[in-house]
């Protein structure tokens, strides 16, 4: 397609949307605030954004499962008012039927589109050889390596032709040479005018996987999600992740998501945000203290480009971006334009021993984790010093889906009881100060 883009038709057209959950009847967690979007046909584009900042929640909106708390949402014009025919969606965790064959796995999409029997056969098989499953029809799901099964997944969602084909992190459960070999596929096949959408919106927090497959790619910020950038990516495919050029628009990209964001003034009758609305990313102490070690040392000296110590580190390079943000978080580092600086209380951490590390990791944990401190709290004032973790993944809930909760929870219990601050038995289910000074 060689029409400019801009002249191409619109598909869909998302306009000042705003998704609120609610909460009770004062709080209001807002997810989405002031979102614009538009995708046009021949394009494919990248969402990219840090876990909890909204991602899957405006893909739910685009897809017409969720309307919108305020906005519009076109569809070809048309306002959406529910999922239509246009769109088909990919999911991280493939969603496959474990007691359904590939074939009436991939079929299913077109059953629920009243097609008849015999081309629903001839277009699944088709769709099936297009993916690279061919031999595998009759093959259950759990005799599929994960691979495999997002093929499937993805063989389901092409069969209906769908005008746009949505994925939400595909390839993020898949080992590293899995996901390059199934990315490397798709643009290949979209390359050669083979695959059977006219766009492809693909969320992602991989920012090598945005620069490598897509065309335009919408960085989105936190706290409430919006479209904070738009990039384009000028480079013709095949793509070459070692080409200095490629690399050079990571590193713009890493620039723009560890930017410091202007404090916004706040109304003054909006609610302020809890502390605890904040969903926590699941990184060890060991990865942290490692991080900072090699930080502190020769050839870095405290300060770092953040894809340079990846390498060093030999971490995906997105595997650096929450590890780095929980370190800001925890008061041991700083994030600048791409750049990871330690502080004086991360060079402190890295020069004690294991004992005072534990409670140099723990006062930060109580001043910058509020969790921290509520469960502390808890198990202080009560006369056996326990409680359940269902009473903190309740109060979590009111802040967070039931899935952050859950692994915001995780980490914390990980953290607190690396510092000593309270144990937790697991059978039960609970907090205590069971050998606990
Ligand atoms: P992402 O896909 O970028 O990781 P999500 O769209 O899944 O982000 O979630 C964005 C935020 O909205 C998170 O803080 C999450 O906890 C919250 N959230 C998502 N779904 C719900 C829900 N059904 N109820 C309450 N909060 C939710
Ligand atoms: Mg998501």
């Amino acid at each position: 397609m060689d029409t400019a883009v801009e002249l191409r038709p619109c598909l869909i057209e998302v306009k000042a949307c705003r998704q609120a959950y609610h909460k009770d009847a004062n709080a209001d967690l807002v997810v989405l605030d002031d979102v614009n979007l538009t995708l046009r046909e021949g394009e494919i584009v990248a969402l990219l954004g840090r876990s909890g900042s909204g991602k899957s929640t405006l893909l739910r909106i685009v897809s017409g499962l969720l309307k919108p708390t305020a906005g519009s949402v076109t569809w070809r014009g048309v306002p959406l008012s529910g999922p239509t025919d246009g769109v088909a969606m990919v999911f991280q965790s493939f969603a496959l039927f474990p007691w359904l064959t590939v074939q009436e796995n991939v079929e299913l999409g077109l059953e629920a589109r009243g097609v008849a029997r015999a081309e629903r056969e001839r277009r699944s098989e088709e769709a099936i050889d297009m993916i690279g499953l061919g031999g595998f029809e009759n093959a259950y799901p759990k005799e599929l390596s994960g691979g495999m099964r997002q093929r499937v997944g993805l063989a389901r969602a092409l069969v209906v032709h769908p005008d746009l084909l949505l994925m939400d992190e595909p390839f993020s459960a898949l080992d590293v040479l899995t996901a390059e070999t199934l990315r490397t596929d798709l643009i290949d096949l979209w390359m050669d005018g083979k695959l059977p959408v006219k766009s492809v919106l693909m969320v992602t927090h991989n920012i090598e996987e945005a620069v490598l497959m897509c065309d335009r790619i919408l960085v989105f910020s936190s706290n409430p999600g919006r479209v904070a950038h738009e990039l384009k990516v000028p480079f013709p495919h095949p793509r070459n992740r070692l080409d200095p050029a490629f690399r050079q628009l990571v590193d713009d990209i890493y620039g723009i998501m560890t930017r410091r964001k202007p404090v916004e003034p706040r109304l003054p009758t909006a609610p302020a945000p809890s502390p605890l609305a904040l969903p926590l990313q699941s990184v060890g102490t060991n990865v942290m203290s490692g991080l900072m070690e090699t930080l502190a040392a020769e050839p870095y000296n405290g300060r770092a480009d953040l894809p340079a110590l990846a390498g060093a580190l030999q971490y995906e390079v997105d595997d650096i971006l929450p590890l780095g943000e929980t370190l800001q978080l925890l008061g041991f580092a700083v994030l600048e334009e791409g750049d990871i600086l330690l502080t004086d209380a991360g060079r402190s951490f890295v020069n004690s021993d294991t004992d005072d590390r534990k409670k140099i990791f723990g006062e930060a944990l109580r001043q910058h984790v509020p969790l921290v401190n509520m469960i502390r709290q808890v198990l202080d004032e009560r006369w056996n010093h326990r409680a359940s973790a269902v009473r903190f993944r309740d109060e979590l809930e009111d802040h967070m889906s039931a899935s952050y909760a859950a692994d915001t929870l995780r980490t914390v219990i990980g953290w607190g009881r690396y510092a000593e601050l309270f144990s937790y038995d697991e059978e039960a289910e609970q907090f205590s100060l069971e050998d606990i000074e």
